[in-house]
């Protein structure tokens, strides 16, 4: 499309020659298109698969001393902080989101990179209780060339997010943002290109999951998928990936349970709620989209946070006064809107929202649904602000509830009451569960679901490790090598 920027993919450290095919970028907040990027054909992804197996060994980044990965990361996050304005008006534009969100929510990206390259830096081997006179050293290694699928809602966190641990640990990375909103990751490249990572460690290229996104799953070459995005999705690459024995991180779908008890003051409780379930428009994998209210405060709880929910200022992403953006695109507001009308042909009570405000864009008014734990509406994940209100009779209805779908990524308990915050949490299946507050993440916090959540965890130790292979190397100093001169008790076997 003539006139828009292009923006090409970014392999072996420069922006490659546009595909023929583009892809159009829209903003979904006027419906205009921002920018065109490529559409990946299956032989240039190949291509770029092979090259970066050849440069993944030549060791250029693989095998560099702790110190180089060190300063380059670190670097990065210094050039990203400096170019701050110019991604949160990227991220904006792309996924219309509030100018103000996505100021606080970039503001922290740089700490993912710090915090890996401390991890690489400082990460120690271990010696195992090895019996008898052997020394056995576990040491971590590079796997190899790493995939990694990522969506739209939080584009350049969640690429930040892999792409920051998997270079850490030393592996050669190939990118595939989604093509609802790629340009963010596509900018990376010449950042971390300035931050002296060698040319070819970190590729990034765009199209279409059902193309681009197939073809780098269907590479034998790779040595992991690490996939955010929807349950589907992860059921379309499992099998490709099974027959060429290529491990999965999947960072999945939610249906996170907010369960209010009625110790909290009804003012703290609605605003909790408030931010957990329509915080970038509830186009969370965490967000509160369950709110389960115990009755003792139900009436009340109910009626505030109508009042703060239909308050709150949806409209011009751009302007900071902003607190409601847009969502994605036409299908999501048309997903809102056929929850909405299932959920009351179900008997869920509208109680605030349920449709499009009256103006240009892809926007959906917050809404709120008073159901039961049975309902469409309770048990999948819209991915939308549509969020379902659960009055609950007792501290046991909250818990069977909040453990009543097939997902268990978040979860949050809200109770002034120690005892009870940990006696509910202990028994919430959740991989992240939060109490008193919801949505808090860390670099060294690991993050995942269970279930139908996915598998695998982003952050922390256990996503690095999970970036690197053990080598288990037994030193043997005073077994003598003599089964079959000295059998009987004397020789050892193992
Ligand atoms: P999606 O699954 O449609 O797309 C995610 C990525 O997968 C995109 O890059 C897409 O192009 C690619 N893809 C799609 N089909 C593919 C295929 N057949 N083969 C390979 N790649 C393919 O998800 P989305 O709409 O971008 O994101 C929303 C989903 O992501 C929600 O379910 C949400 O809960 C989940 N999510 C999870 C987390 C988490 O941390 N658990 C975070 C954010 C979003």
């Amino acid at each position: 499309m003539s006139g828009l920027p292009h923006y090409a993919n970014w392999v072996n450290g420069k922006y490659s020659s546009p595909t023929s095919d583009h892809i159009i970028v829209s903003n979904p907040a006027t419906e205009e298109s921002i920018a065109t990027v490529d559409a990946t054909s299956q032989e240039a992804v190949n291509s770029i698969i092979k090259e970066s197996l050849s440069n993944f060994r030549n060791g250029t980044w693989s095998i560099a001393d702790a110190t180089i990965r060190f300063n380059v990361l670190v670097k990065a996050a210094a050039l990203l902080r400096s170019r701050m304005e110019e991604f949160v008006s990227l991220e904006v534009s792309q996924t219309g989101r509030p100018v103000q969100e996505m100021k606080a929510q970039l503001a922290r990206i740089p700490e993912w990179l710090e915090y890996f390259a401390s991890l690489s830096r400082t990460y120690e081997g271990s010696v195992t209780p090895f019996k008898g006179p052997v020394i056995n050293t576990l040491t971590r290694s590079p796997i190899g060339v790493v995939a990694q699928i990522t969506p739209w809602n939080h584009p350049l966190l969640i690429a930040i997010k892999k792409i920051g641990v998997a270079l850490a640990a030393g592996n050669t990375v190939v990118v595939k943002p989604s093509e609802l909103a790629p340009i963010s990751v596509l900018k990376l490249g010449e950042l971390f290109k300035e931050a002296g990572l060698p040319d070819g460690t970190l590729q990034i290229i765009s199209g279409y999951g059902r193309d681009t996104g197939k073809f780098l799953c269907q590479n034998p070459s790779l040595a992991r998928i690490d996939l955010t995005g929807g349950l589907l999705t992860y059921k379309a690459i499992a099998p490709i990936a099974s027959q060429n024995m290529i491990p999965i991180t999947a960072e999945l779908g939610g249906k996170a349970p907010v369960c209010i008890f009625p110790n909290m003051e009804v003012t703290e409780a609605v605003r909790a709620a408030l931010f957990a379930s329509f915080i970038a428009s509830g186009q969370t994998c965490v967000t509160g989209s369950r709110l389960l209210v115990h009755a003792d405060i139900y009436d009340e709880f109910v009626l505030e946070m109508v009042k703060r929910t239909t308050a709150l200022r949806l409209g011009d992403p751009t302007d900071p006064t902003t607190q409601i953006g847009a969502v994605i695109n036409q299908a999501a507001v048309d997903r809102c809107a056929a929850f909405v009308s299932h959920a009351v042909e179900e008997g869920g009570k509208l109680l605030c929202g349920g449709d499009s405000p009256d103006r240009k864009g892809f926007f959906f008014k917050p809404t709120l649904i008073e159901t039961d734990g049975k309902s469409n509406l309770f048990c999948n994940e819209v991915f939308g602000p549509v969020i379902a209100v659960v009055k609950c009779a007792s501290e046991e209805e909250i818990i069977e509830l909040a453990n009543g779908t097939s997902f268990a990524l978040g979860a949050s308990v809200w109770t002034r009451d120690f005892a009870q915050a940990h006696r509910v949490a202990e028994q919430i299946d959740a991989g992240i569960l939060w109490i008193n507050g919801h949505h808090l993440n860390d670099p060294s916090s690991p993050w995942g679901g269970f279930r139908e959540s996915g598998m695998g965890k982003e952050n922390g130790r256990e996503a690095y490790e999970s970036y690197t292979k053990v080598k288990s190397t037994v030193i043997n100093y005073g077994v003598p090598p003599a089964w079959f001169d000295a059998p009987g008790e004397q020789a050892r076997y193992g």
